[in-house]
């Protein structure tokens, strides 16, 4: 165990503060948010659970420690030490859950009809809906009595009209099994066009805009009017973009091919079209973009045909999108590529100038969280870069599905 932590002195006009907590398999991210200044107060990360785990911090203060061999529900009582210890409470926690099915359609209070419900949707992300449930689990035990909220990455997408969501196969697999296209990284999506409204001084109502979502999972939206009505990911977060280690569509039939031609079973191609695909499968050295932009300015074949293949079918798909909106004011890039890569964004405008985008490449020089706003010299369309918060989605969810206590 590490050294305690210095007290510091609550700041006695804080607002209610809600934790953000997004569960994975063996980490456990989380956020002390203050929707109402849209401030994070303390952020971390407790990593490698159950082996040698570590909780690391930062914000109002910053440092880490060894936690031994902590489970979901230790680690997160070493999270309410630390808050103890830094002199800080919460009012709410938020969780992150990955798929809600058509049974969420909005984010929603923690109690057993809808634990529930979420239970009986893990089958469609069994690899991530239990370990979110996991986590409420644990939070619950780590902060009885403080109201939980679910916020899910499918949920802005159940907007979507039966025309972007149904596949074209036969109706009664959608009827009688609900598979249907869903959509994830929604709170992101919805975040970047409300902040893209607000920089443009409109409201979202007045918008149509395609938010393109390029981090390690890709997924661009058409966001109409504020709501979504189409999206690149599916039943799974497979479908769609070209990824870090994803390789988004490819034809129905490589599974039977593979199969057939090099004796793989379906657990191989799936775990190779998940895993071993996309800018990583198509570079066969790295599936990180600034590292291949960095190979291909260096001469590296391979690592520039990753990122031209990933650039091609993003603009394929931003085309797409405008069918859904039937007119186009603006595509936000976001995540960690489209907030960071200037040559990605560049290639992309380039291939939409029939849109009417134009890059302006002074505009487009911003980088990350130093600078977001336009970067066309086009303004209608035009395109900008928006600093994502999924976090800051999930923690005013939380607030505003808190249960009125007075
Ligand atoms: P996650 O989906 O895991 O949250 P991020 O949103 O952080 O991921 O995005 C990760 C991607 O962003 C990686 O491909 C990384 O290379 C890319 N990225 C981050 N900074 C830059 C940069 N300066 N230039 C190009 N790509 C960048």
């Amino acid at each position: 165990m590490g050294k305690p932590v210095e007290a510091i002195q609550p700041d006695t006009d804080m607002n209610a503060l809600i934790l953000v907590i997004n569960c994975g398999s063996s980490s456990i991210k989380f956020s002390l948010a203050d929707p109402a200044e849209s401030r994070h107060v303390l952020s971390g990360m407790a990593e490698n659970l159950g082996q040698e785990a570590v909780l690391s911090w930062k914000g109002i203060a910053k440092d880490s420690r060894d936690i031994g061999d902590a489970d979901h529900t230790a680690a997160l009582l070493e999270v309410v030490n630390l808050l103890h210890e830094l002199g800080l409470t919460c009012s709410g926690v938020g969780h992150r859950v990955v798929h809600g099915g058509e049974h969420f359609s909005g984010s929603c209070l923690v109690d057993e009809e809808s634990m529930e419900a979420l239970r009986a949707h893990q089958h469609l992300a069994p690899l991530h809906n239990p370990v979110n449930i996991l986590g409420i689990e644990a939070a619950q035990e780590a902060f009885p009595g403080i109201p939980q909220v679910m916020v899910f990455d499918t949920s802005f997408h159940q907007s979507m009209p039966e025309r972007a969501y149904l596949y074209p196969i036969p109706y009664e697999l959608y009827e009688e099994h609900r598979i249907r296209r869903y959509g994830f990284h929604g709170t992101s999506h919805r975040y970047v066009a409300a902040e893209g409204a607000r920089l443009l001084g409109k409201s979202p109502e007045e918008l149509c805009l395609v938010t393109a979502h390029l981090g390690n999972g890709c997924s661009a939206a058409a966001v109409k009017h504020g709501v979504s009505v189409d999206t690149t990911m599916g039943l799974t977060p497979l479908e769609g973009l070209v990824m870090g280690t994803r390789s988004g569509d490819v034809d129905p039939s490589l599974h039977q091919y593979l199969c057939d031609t090099l004796g793989m079973t379906l657990a191989d191609v799936t775990g190779m079209l998940n895993k071993k695909s996309g800018l990583l499968g198509l570079s066969g050295s790295s599936n990180d973009m600034r590292q291949l932009l960095e190979l291909a300015e260096n001469g590296d074949k391979r690592a520039a045909l990753a990122v031209e293949v990933f650039c091609y079918r993003l603009a394929k798909s931003i085309a797409g999108l405008v069918v859904g909106l039937g007119h186009l004011d603006a595509v936000i890039f976001t995540g960690g590529i489209g907030e960071n890569s200037l040559p990605v964004r560049k290639r992309v405008l380039q291939l939409l100038e029939f849109l009417g985008l134009k890059e302006d490449p002074d505009l487009n020089a911003v980088h990350g969280r130093e600078h977001q706003g336009r970067i066309t010299a086009s303004e209608n369309p035009l395109a900008m870069v928006v600093n994502t918060d999924e976090e800051m989605v999930i923690a005013r969810d939380t607030a505003a599905n808190l249960p009125d206590l007075s």
